[in-house]
């Protein structure tokens, strides 16, 4: 798959392997099981550019492209899935739709300083009543003279104990459903804001996902991101791009499951031989590679395609739904091929196993991302 990458994008990928081989690794477990967001190796992610490679320069990105972001995405996430989605969901749900949708003045006002990763970005969509059904927001957005006034609670969002900027979809006239949402940039020091429950979660346990509590808060005009009632397709072009994230960070799960298979394949011994000479391991491990080079190339194909600025909603789909399920599979056979050592926290296999499962949920279920491809298949 080499062949498939340019010069740039291979010397990319080597610095982001060694920085998470090196850096991210030697933490990931340790961290993940006593719930400690990782903010050092954070901070040194956003020295090497990583909160903002497919941003501009002008607005403080490192101006690479898409195909990039992915190849990062991927790299950390095989070391650490927490870390990987801590700088997917900054920067493919939250600098995205500033950058895609915001005025210039917006974008002057918040991109520096989230892509240098001085300020972590989140999204709130999410509500206890809108999950898949995004559109059924009960937060509301009251226009009051020249302010927003802001009421409601969100759930589940990444980043939500650290984040500084929110892009939040909040109802702006009820009655007309997913017509009637509008998007907003919060700031998170504004009055009325505030973090509530902190979830406590099957995996990916080093970020946060938390219920924001919004208590009349008070936007100014400019505020609101793109126009207004048209937030529910920013969302939804905004969850385009995150699916790339995921179907990236299931990719680095998937890899990291393989790799260490192979490793421990070969120095595991039973019946006075490696467990690797076997035809049942050589198979898992062959329909392994298989999904997860499947689910690569449907990665790189979805992310050229947004490069390119082509349609690229249904491709989106078809990565994040083959890389969730291939980081599904492998991380099951990973257990699998290590036997009673998979099950223990000895190993990283557990850790793979509670990862890969969030990928098949969040940013659209496995079940809606095949609504999405259906739809599109079946359209007149
Ligand atoms: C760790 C974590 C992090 C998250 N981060 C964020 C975040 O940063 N921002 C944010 O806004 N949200 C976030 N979420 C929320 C996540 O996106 C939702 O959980 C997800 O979209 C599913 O919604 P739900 O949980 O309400 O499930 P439901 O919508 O209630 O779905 C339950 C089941 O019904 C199925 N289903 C629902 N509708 C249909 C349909 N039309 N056809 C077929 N099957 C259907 C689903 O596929 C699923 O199997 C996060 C969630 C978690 C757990």
């Amino acid at each position: 798959m080499d062949s498939l990458l340019t010069e740039d994008q291979l010397m990319l990928r080597d610095m982001v392997r060694k920085f998470a081989k090196e850096r991210i690794e030697p933490e990931a477990g340790d961290n993940e099981r006593n719930h400690r967001f990782p903010q050092e190796i954070i901070n040194e992610a956003a020295e090497m550019g990583l909160m903002g490679i497919a941003y501009p320069e002008e607005f403080g990105g490192a101006g690479m492209d898409y195909l990039s972001y992915m190849i990062a995405v991927e790299e950390v996430s095989r070391a650490c899935a927490s870390t990987g989605v801590i700088i997917s969901a900054h920067s493919s749900l939250a600098c995205d739709p500033i950058f895609r949708f915001g005025t210039e003045h917006q974008k002057q006002k918040y991109l520096p300083s989230m892509l240098s990763g001085e300020r972590i970005g989140a999204f709130s969509l999410s509500e206890s009543n809108a999950g898949s059904d995004a559109g059924a927001t009960q937060t509301t957005a009251k226009k009051v003279g020249d302010k927003w006034i802001l009421n409601g609670s969100k759930l589940w969002a990444t980043n939500g104990k650290q984040a500084g900027i929110f892009v939040l979809i909040a109802s702006t006239e009820p009655e007309l459903k997913t017509r009637g949402v509008s998007a907003f940039i919060v700031d998170a020091n504004t009055p009325g804001y505030s973090v509530g429950k902190v979830e406590r979660k099957l995996g990916i346990k080093a970020t946060s996902t938390t219920e924001i509590i919004l208590d009349n808060v008070e936007l100014s005009e400019d505020a609101l991101l793109g126009e207004v009632n048209k937030g529910f397709k920013i969302a939804m072009v905004t969850l385009d791009g995150g699916r790339l994230g995921i179907a990236s960070q299931a990719l680095g799960i998937a890899r990291a499951s393989i790799e260490d298979s192979i490793k421990y394949a070969k120095e595991r011994k039973q019946f006075g031989q490696s467990i690797s000479k076997f035809q049942a391991i050589q198979w898992m491990i062959a329909d392994m590679w298989c999904q997860y080079e499947s689910a690569w190339l449907l990665t790189w194909r979805a992310s050229k395609m947004k490069n390119e600025g082509l349609d690229y909603s249904r491709e989106a789909a078809m990565a994040k739904l083959m890389a969730s399920e291939a980081a599904m599979f492998c991380a099951n056979k990973c257990i699998q091929i290590h036997g009673g050592n998979g099950y223990t926290e000895d190993f990283n296999a557990e850790r793979y196993y509670r990862d890969a499962k969030i990928t098949e949920i969040y940013e659209g279920t496995s079940e809606i991302q095949r609504l999405v491809i259906s739809r599109s298949l079946l359209k007149d």
